[in-house]
């Protein structure tokens, strides 16, 4: 069997398309949506991806502007940074790129990404965001399970009833993803660095989302003919490539579907963060699930 590879760059552009058309509409009332990125220090991956983001967010007509800090800011000015935005009327949606420099304490993080307007919180890290995930309530989902949750919608992956394997317990991708999962029905199961017999785990899944950050971990071997697999990881070779968690030839070969490394879950994670400020605009962060 040769799997179904979802291409994330092309759903991404269906994303953005429905993003922009909202954006024109929004115009029409006079509103055009803004995105401030916090971006503290000089983390060469961070710089890439906050790049990205205002790249495609000028492509959908988003304002987006980039606040650069550098790497010794203190807590407390990265706070009054995120008030000000608060209050500022031009910025719907505020994204303090993750992770901050090391002085910022894992304490101070929070109480930073804890300031943000849970209105204008688009990356859906706030608790408040959170916690209306776990309480079904409306409120802006993280991006990055967002947009693989839409790549399985994209492409038929049905997921009431089936087994779901979440490698990965992050609270930027795998404890929401777990979460989104089990609202569509799914029956899941959060695998971790502490997980016995991950293989087994993995071989019982009808749905594999691995967010890990270990280059090719997830083998062929590990997969139950037909599954989906949805590649999250995003690492850098010592040749200087890119690959994913899954080995991706090996999981080709098996699966019923899979995202590649790169142009899979990178593209929609953008895509998704963009929805979710073109939703903030239009004052709907429930219309974001
Ligand atoms: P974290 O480092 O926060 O979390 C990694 C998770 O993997 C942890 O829960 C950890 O377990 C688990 N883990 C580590 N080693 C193993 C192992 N050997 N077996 C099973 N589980 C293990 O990473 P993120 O969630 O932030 O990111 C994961 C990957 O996704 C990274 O490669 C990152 O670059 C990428 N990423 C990609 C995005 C995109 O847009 N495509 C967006 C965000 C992230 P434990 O909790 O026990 O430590």
């Amino acid at each position: 069997m040769a799997a179904e590879i979802i291409d994330g760059r092309a759903l991404a552009r269906a994303v953005r398309r429905e993003v922009k058309a909202r954006v024109s509409e929004l115009a029409g009332r006079g509103v055009v949506p803004g995105l401030a990125v916090v971006l503290a220090g000089d983390d060469p991956a961070s710089q890439i991806y906050v790049r990205s983001k205002a790249k495609m967010a000028a492509r959908v007509g988003i304002a987006a502007r980039t606040v650069r800090l550098p790497a010794e800011v203190s807590a407390g000015d990265l706070l009054a940074v995120v008030e000000r935005l608060n209050a500022d009327e031009a910025v719907h949606g505020i994204l303090v790129q993750l992770p901050l420099p090391a002085g910022i304490s894992p304490e101070d993080a929070g109480r930073i990404l804890r300031a943000i307007d849970p209105a204008k919180d688009v990356d859906g890290l706030h608790p408040a965001s959170l916690g209306a995930l776990v309480a079904g309530e409306p409120g802006f989902v993280a991006c990055t399970p967002s947009g693989c949750m839409r790549m399985l919608a994209a492409h038929g992956v049905p997921i009431e009833g089936k087994r779901a394997v979440v490698i990965g317990r992050s609270t930027i991708v795998g404890k929401p993803m777990a979460l989104l999962l089990l609202a569509a029905h799914a029956t899941v199961t959060v695998c971790h660095s502490r997980t016995a017999d991950l293989k087994a785990r993995v071989r019982e899944a009808d749905i594999v989302v691995a967010a890990v950050g270990r280059p090719q971990m997830v083998r062929g071997d590990w997969i139950k003919p037909g599954a989906a697999v949805i590649d999250v990881g995003i690492n850098r070779t010592p040749e200087g490539t890119l690959v994913g968690d899954v080995h991706f030839a090996e999981v080709a070969a098996v699966a019923g579907h899979l995202t590649p490394v790169p142009g899979g879950v990178g593209p929609m994670t953008i895509a998704s963060l963009l929805h979710n400020v073109s939703l903030a605009a239009a004052g709907r962060p429930g219309g974001a699930r």
